[in-house]
């Protein structure tokens, strides 16, 4: 990123300065290409993943030059992240909304009803490869399964955002039809996101237009310095993407069960299916989490209460409401996020920091009861 910096060319000219600049971005699409495995002009780089999102979940995608009909239908997963459920550009009326199953995964048997009402229609649906809120890592390759077997014409758009970094996310591990980064999430920058096709697909109304830039799918002059700091995050993320997974995951196992000795009354979200091995969400009966959160904030640890991008607001969570976990729980769960940088050092910090607002909240509950 900071090489960089010193570009100073807009990647559209044709000039010297202009043409570095290109190279920088080219290289960086061969390198997302080669990561999700597709053609570097079916990657679309964009200022995230909200915004992919909300550019590809259109009713007009067209697969040639030839324009085609509108979908028919979105159906979309009830926990995917607001930048899908309100992003989306279809019309309320062609919405179908999937629930969860208790366990925080997209309830198979749902879909499965509702697609026979679609049978043989253009259908397109929505369903990330990890909740980022549990963790839960979904049914990508059964629900793609039902999908594609209800009709010749459907599209299948994985927000792969949360699982990046942590699981296999290409489109052999994923075969949908768009995968959707955010490279803060592995590693990155914020604010600069890729848009993965596995075929050739034109957005039949882009979501910016103007200039011809990413191949006349996203208007705007590229930001060069966080396209340089997304592909140098790939690279970073496939040479310690093995031993980061198992490590992460021990160390959850290990916070996992200090919560558990320390609060037996404490619910482990997700715990009986397969979870991201960075993502912990959980709740103490009568605790609230805005209270833990800053209790532990004051002790120098950073946790979320539902979704972070929702955390200004005391807002139950949408997930756990669709695994129909009962709201006094909701409003206690609190996510806790591992990253590449946590080693047992701070974890010993959270268990210290988590024990002692544990205790002082525990002891003021008896006291005001008394
Ligand atoms: N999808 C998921 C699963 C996310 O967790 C997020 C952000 O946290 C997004 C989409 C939106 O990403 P961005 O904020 O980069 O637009």
């Amino acid at each position: 990123m900071i090489a960089a910096m010193d570009l100073c060319g807009n990647a559209s000219s044709i000039h010297a300065e202009g043409r570095a600049a290109r190279a920088l971005i080219e290289g960086a699409r061969e390198a997302m290409a080669r990561f999700v495995k597709t053609l570097p002009r079916r990657v679309i780089f964009t200022s995230g993943a909200t915004e992919a999102l909300n550019a590809i979940l259109t009713p007009r995608l067209e697969r040639s030059n030839r324009p085609t009909a509108p979908f028919d239908v979105l159906l979309v997963n009830a926990g995917e992240h607001a930048s899908v459920l309100f992003g989306h550009r279809f019309s309320a009326d062609a919405v179908e909304t999937i629930g969860m199953t208790p366990d925080g995964r997209l309830d198979l048997d749902a879909l499965a009803k509702v697609l026979e009402r679609y049978a043989g229609r253009r259908i397109m649906l929505a369903l990330q490869a990890a909740n980022n809120e549990t963790g839960v890592v979904q049914p990508v390759l059964q629900a793609e399964a039902l999908l594609r077997a209800a009709s010749s014409d459907t599209f299948f758009v994985c927000d792969a955002v949360q699982a990046a970094g942590k699981i296999a996310c290409d489109f052999d591990a994923l075969p949908a039809d768009a995968l959707i980064f955010s490279a803060h999430k592995f590693g990155g920058p914020a604010g600069i996101g890729a848009l993965c096709l596995r075929e050739d697909v034109l957005l039949g109304e882009p979501l910016l237009r103007g200039g011809g830039q990413e191949f006349r799918q996203r208007a705007g002059t590229q930001a060069v310095i966080s396209i340089a700091g997304l592909a140098g995050a790939l690279v970073d993320m496939r040479e310690t993407f093995v031993q980061d997974s198992v490590r992460l995951a021990q160390l959850r196992d290990q916070l996992e069960s200090f919560l558990r000795t320390l609060a037996p009354a404490a619910v482990l979200f997700g715990t009986e299916v397969e979870r991201l091995p960075n993502t912990l969400c959980f709740a103490v009966p009568g605790m609230e989490a805005q209270v833990l959160l800053m209790f532990l904030d004051v002790e120098g640890v950073a946790v979320s209460s539902g979704a972070a991008c929702s955390s200004g607001k005391v807002k139950a969570s949408h997930v756990l409401e669709a695994m129909r976990v009962d709201p006094s729980l909701a409003g206690a769960a609190i996510r806790l996020s591992l990253g590449w940088t946590s080693h047992l050092e701070e974890c010993a910090l959270f268990m210290q920091a988590f024990e002692k607002a544990f205790r002082t909240i525990k002891a003021r509950q008896v006291k005001s009861a008394a």
